[in-house]
């Protein structure tokens, strides 16, 4: 069996920043990852990472624009620790080598995002995510961590009610391990695959969140997904830094429709609420082939080429439009998830030993919906937070006591799916029917009569999964069984956004209920709080914690 002090799952920039503060703190660190760390759904993120630097910004307004932002449902103690502590990490960021874009007197240039009052959103032209993440694996490198890179964490390893380390599959031999460890965070991103189409990679498979979700962490805020305004026909995300940088949105009529959305802020209004007014105009007949146009050509050539090169060729590529010339046709498409393994503001979960952070971690900052560059910024400061709580916790704790034995429940959970004969059925026709019914029925517009379709859909899509086998039944490399490893966690965790979804009666930020189209600050204002049982998911409430901000009726 391995053993280290602090395991890190995953190593996105949530994993590394943890680990790296971990290796600070002077404890033996290893990260873990099913794909090289450079490859983590990070290096996709485009836009930027906020935080109140410029001379009239100041963290409260930050914080305002967040609570605003999260429709009244984030965590106000948890916001102000996240928006005080931005400027830190952004120069921190800076110094271990990130090359901001710059303003011609030198300093960090910051564009405007939707829903804030400042441009606030540092950036790396648009690759911002690219380059983080590449800065911080030289420093993990240099600091010495120890980095599993390309094994599959299959599940969580729980002894006298706390977490002592992971059971996970070397993808190159198919051979399993034990991982003892004193604490264990996780930090493996988002779900988005649990959608199509989605903005995120395909390696976005939520297993951090159902490993947890099954191990006896809590899950919160499930109900909450946001749709980005800007994909493209595929799902390839267009940054929101198009229309930071001054892109219009028109429709059909050649109007810029948000004015009837959001006068004050027009194509910047959050992104709820952007993606809504979209659909909007697709669904009246105001789109253009079922698209909404972007239009960037009053930027001009040298502003698009400078500042959004990235957008400028994927839009040539993938819609074979050239943005100097022509808008780009885009439509809203899942791209984030509120919601995931409940903690508080240090990374614990409600499992001792577990800590959580990043995309997979609920805090919760985000509240019913997301800002535009809080999502990187959530990973450095509460991935530090959590490295810092985990190394802290371990000095007290005594070396796991793991039998070498654990390993052989994922063996055989494994050799039974390796073993099942295939039907007619597959993992892939299985994900897709999960994907596709997961967007018409829990998207952007819901109701009771779709929340209850996708249940008993996703029961139905559970009861085949039971018995439906790979192709591929050899050790080496065998992503048929990671798909299908990936394709059972999804459903559990598509299962718990569906039953969360149903059960809260109101529109809050992402989740917009045509049956109950208003907020209802008295009967929820509070997280739903999602726990596993054998006999299926339990529902229970957290309270919102509000320090000087009361819910007021948001308008942009
Ligand atoms: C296209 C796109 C653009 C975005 N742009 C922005 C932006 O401009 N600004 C912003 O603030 N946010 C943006 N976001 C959101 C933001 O990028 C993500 O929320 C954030 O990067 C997530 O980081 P993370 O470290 O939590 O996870 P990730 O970067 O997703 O890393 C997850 C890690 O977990 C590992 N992992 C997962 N499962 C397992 C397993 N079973 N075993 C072992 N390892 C596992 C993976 O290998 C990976 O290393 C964007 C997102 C997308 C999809």
């Amino acid at each position: 069996m391995l053993s280290h002090d602090v395991l890190v799952i995953g190593a996105g920039l949530a994993g590394m920043r943890a680990a790296l503060e971990a290796r600070r703190k002077g404890v033996d660190v290893a990260v873990l990852s099913k794909v090289h760390p450079v490859r983590s759904h990070s290096t996709q993120a485009q836009g930027g990472i906020n935080a109140a630097l410029g001379e009239d910004d100041s963290w409260e307004k930050h914080a305002f624009d967040t609570v605003k932002g999260s429709d009244y449902l984030g965590d106000q103690d948890s916001i102000e620790i996240f928006c005080k502590e931005a400027p830190g990490d952004i120069i921190e960021l800076e110094r271990m080598g990130t090359v901001f874009s710059r303003r011609d007197d030198g300093r960090i240039a910051q564009r405007p995002f939707g829903g804030a009052a400042f441009p606030r959103t540092c950036y790396v032209a648009d690759i911002t995510g690219q380059v983080l993440l590449h800065v911080l694996h030289e420093q993990l490198l240099e600091a010495g961590v120890r980095v599993y890179e390309e094994w599959f964490a299959t599940s969580l390893i729980i002894e006298d009610g706390a977490c002592h380390g992971a059971l996970a599959m070397e993808i190159r031999s198919g051979q399993l391990e034990a991982f003892g460890a004193k604490a264990v965070i996780m930090a493996t991103g988002g779900l988005g695959r649990v959608y199509e189409p989605s903005t995120n990679s395909l390696i976005s498979t939520g297993d951090g969140q159902a490993l947890a979700y099954r191990a006896g962490a809590a899950l919160m805020d499930t109900e909450f997904v946001q749709f980005h305004p800007t994909a493209l026909r595929n799902g390839i995300l267009v940054t929101e830094g198009a229309r930071g940088e001054g892109g219009y949105l028109l429709n059909s009529t050649g109007g810029r429709f948000m004015e009837k959305y959001a006068p004050k802020m027009m194509e910047l209004a959050s992104r709820d609420v952007v993606s809504r007014a979209e659909q909007t105009e697709i669904d009246e007949g105001r789109g253009v082939d079922g698209f909404i146009l972007l239009d960037l050509r009053h930027l001009g050539r040298e502003k698009i080429l400078e500042r959004l090169p990235q957008i400028h060729e994927l839009a040539m590529d993938i819609a074979g439009v050239d943005a100097i010339d022509e808008p780009i046709p885009i439509r809203p498409s899942m791209h984030y998830v509120m919601g995931g393994i409940k903690t508080d503001v240090n990374g614990v979960t409600l499992l001792p030993g577990l800590y959580a952070a990043g995309e997979c971690a609920c805090v919760t900052v985000h509240g019913a919906n997301r800002l535009g560059g809080n999502s990187l910024l959530e990973t450095v400061v509460f991935g530090r937070r959590a490295g810092a709580a985990a190394a802290e916790y371990v000095s007290g704790v005594a070396p796991a006591n793991v039998s070498a034995t654990v390993v052989s429940r994922d063996q055989e959970m494994i050799k039974a799916i390796l073993d099942r004969s295939d039907g007619a059925d597959s993992v892939a026709s299985i994900r897709m029917e999960m994907g596709q019914t997961m967007n018409r029925y829990v998207g952007m517009f819901r109701n009771e009569e779709g929340l209850q379709t996708v249940v008993a859909k996703l029961a139905e899509l559970k009861e085949r999964y039971q018995r439906v086998g790979v192709q591929d039944r050899g050790r080496v490399f065998n992503t048929s069984l990671l798909f299908h490893l990936e394709l059972g966690n999804m459903l559990d965790l598509a299962q718990a956004m569906a039953l969360a979804a149903g059960h809260r009666k109101e529109s809050r930020g992402a989740q917009f209920r045509r049956d109950f189209p208003q907020r209802d600050d008295e009967n929820w204002l509070k997280h739903i709080v999602v726990r596993y049982t054998p006999e299926g998911p339990s529902l229970d409430y957290s309270p919102v914690s509000i320090t000087r901000w009361q819910p007021e009726r948001r308008v942009y």
